[in-house]
């Protein structure tokens, strides 16, 4: 049943409709001074300005990513070891996201980034590499571009079509975008992915993970507790626009993030909500700054939301490269069975 609301065409067009809401709302964090971002408008048609809450919430998610993402391009093999290990991501429902521009600009590029998404989404993204030449810069020179399949070669960066509800095809993608899986892969699904798949489909794509990569962190970003006022409401809003969240009964809470991990091979799990993600792992002087950025009373909101999305990530660590990755482990209060 489920499967069958997940393949309906509405709700594929709905999921993909979230990712023009992402990139809204990342535009209004960046024109109030959240962070910066020089490639984001050049994928938002309407910009529109989101409230306080919202963009506080957007700029939270996208500074524990980059926090996580920066920490796994700087871990490094002893080099007493003399092995060394190529750095790649791979953005699962990669969307317009502009991350890849961004760290090329900064000089952080990893080896290889690899963003995938459905057909109808890469190929605009393509376009739009094609016709903008300061994001056209950052694929390289020689990197060909096939905007009606959808597809972006560049020597370190690829963007490839495809469901990720097939794993075969995924097996295909990833060696079309030469990732090598012996060296270390960051998959990321960094906006609320699988919750939208049905609990069959978000399983194959984690074990499927963890049988490829040996070496990697899963991350993921997305709702928790559906079960109380604010959870109830928050499913409504999505429902209404046609975006059943498949998954959330699946794993419902922190410690059900973990399992759902866990149970499909990962050798560690953590999960924090995102409160204690803003309190705890976002920098202080960070919090202080953009709290100073717009007038803000929505406290009582603020927490409620913050303790319904969380941040999951999973370590595959075979080369023993990932002992200081995370949050930081003092702070670590396991989850309860209930949170
Ligand atoms: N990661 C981006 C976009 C998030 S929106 C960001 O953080 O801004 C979620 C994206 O996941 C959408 O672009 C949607 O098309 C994609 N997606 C959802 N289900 C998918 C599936 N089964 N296969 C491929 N892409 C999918």
């Amino acid at each position: 049943m489920s499967k069958v609301v997940a393949d309906s065409s509405s709700n594929r067009a709905a999921v993909q409709a979230t990712n023009d809401d992402a990139s809204a709302s990342k535009l209004s964090c960046v024109k109030k001074g959240y962070m910066k971002d020089d490639y984001i408008h050049w994928f938002v048609r309407r910009p529109v300005r989101r409230s306080p809450i919202i963009n506080r919430g957007y700029y939270a998610r996208w500074a524990a990513l980059r926090k996580l993402l920066l920490q796994f391009l700087d871990c490094e093999i002893d080099a007493s070891e003399k092995i060394s290990t190529k750095k790649q991501i791979l953005s699962l429902g990669a969307g317009f996201d502009t991350t890849y521009f961004q760290l090329q600009e900064e000089g952080n590029a990893p080896h290889l980034y690899v963003e995938l998404d459905f057909k109808e989404v890469t190929s605009k993204k393509a376009a739009l590499i094609e016709a903008c030449g300061q994001l056209r810069e950052k694929v390289g020179a020689t990197a060909f571009i096939l905007r009606d399949k959808g597809e972006v070669h560049g020597d370190h960066y690829k963007l490839l079509p495809v469901d990720l509800r097939d794993i075969s095809k995924l097996h295909d993608v990833i060696a079309l975008a030469n990732l090598d899986p012996n060296h270390s892969v960051m998959p990321c699904l960094s906006e609320c992915v699988l919750i939208y798949m049905d609990p069959d489909s978000s399983r194959s794509i984690v074990g499927w993970a963890a049988e490829t990569f040996s070496t990697a962190i899963f991350f993921l970003y997305e709702q928790i507790h559906p079960d109380d006022a604010f959870g109830q409401q928050m499913i409504r809003n999505l429902e209404s626009r046609g975006c059943a969240l498949l998954g959330l009964w699946a794993t419902p809470t922190l410690l059900a993030k973990e399992k759902l991990f866990l149970d499909q091979g990962w050798e560690t799990a953590v999960a924090w909500d995102m409160l204690q993600i803003y309190t705890n792992f976002i920098e202080a002087q960070d919090r202080r700054r953009i709290e100073r950025l717009e007038l803000f009373d929505e406290f009582e909101e603020w927490h409620m939301m913050q303790e319904h999305y969380c941040v999951a990530y999973a370590i595959n660590d075979a080369m023993g490269l990932f002992r200081d990755f995370g949050f930081p482990k003092e702070q670590h209060v396991p989850p309860a069975a209930s949170s």
